[in-house]
């Protein structure tokens, strides 16, 4: 019969010893030269550019057709400088919203939850926040961005877009009683008093209900 001895130590695999020390100072090397490149890329593409003033004000125009004229409204509890739009002529479902200037967009989603509130069943279940929406930054640490859309925007992020140009379909999705456009102007991160055509809204708190009649001058022939 054959007697197999064994000593009762387990054997150390190779790869468990440690490595010797000239590879771990490289590999300490390496991991400090990563983080200083960590940092130095957050201070040049984080940092510089939140200290850099926003561009001026871009000629921004109504996001509806041409030629039409809607009520521009805020209400209280609504929020500071967020303007609804509602068509003062003919149905406000599926009327086609454009970008109130050229830009890239940067949001086309779902914010919140959609609910259940389409031109068949205007009462159904309220949705959250804003349904679909679409952000448009214009360069200059402008931005704007659009509420309650009827469908999946018809843009997608990345795309540019021109002046004009049809980002969606007004709806009532999100957190909306009737269909109508939420639509906000931001510069630096901050909503402001949304302008068009170079004209201020009025629209400056929610304190109280206020209405202005505004006619589209979004009339551009699409300049990227
Ligand atoms: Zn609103």
């Amino acid at each position: 019969m054959l007697w197999t001895v064994t000593t009762g130590q387990p054997t150390t695999p190779r790869s468990h010893r440690r490595a010797p020390r000239r590879i771990r100072r490289a590999v300490l090397i390496g991991v400090v030269a990563a983080v200083l490149a960590a940092v130095v890329y957050v201070a040049a593409v984080v940092v510089v550019p939140l200290l850099r003033p926003a561009g001026p004000r871009p000629l921004f125009q109504l996001p509806v057709a041409c030629g039409e004229t809607w009520q521009l409204g805020t209400y209280p509890g609504h929020d500071d400088y967020d303007v609804d739009l509602f068509p003062t002529e003919g149905e406000a479902w599926g009327r086609p919203v454009l970008a109130s200037y050229a830009g890239t967009v940067t949001v086309a989603g779902i914010n919140g939850s959609l609910g259940g509130r389409t031109p068949e069943n205007p009462n159904g279940p309220r949705g959250r926040g804003g349904g679909y929406w679409v952000k448009i930054d214009h360069g200059g640490k402008w931005e704007t961005q659009y509420l309650h859309l009827l469908e999946p925007p018809l843009v997608r992020v990345g795309q540019r877009v021109a002046q004009g140009e049809q980002i969606g379909r007004l709806g009532s999705t999100g957190n909306s009683g009737a269909p109508h456009l939420h639509y906000e102007q931001r510069r630096g991160w901050e909503k402001v008093e949304s302008y068009f055509d170079g004209v201020p809204s009025g629209i400056t708190h929610d304190d109280t209900e206020y209405t202005v009649r505004r006619t589209s001058n979004n009339c551009a022939s699409g300049q990227r």
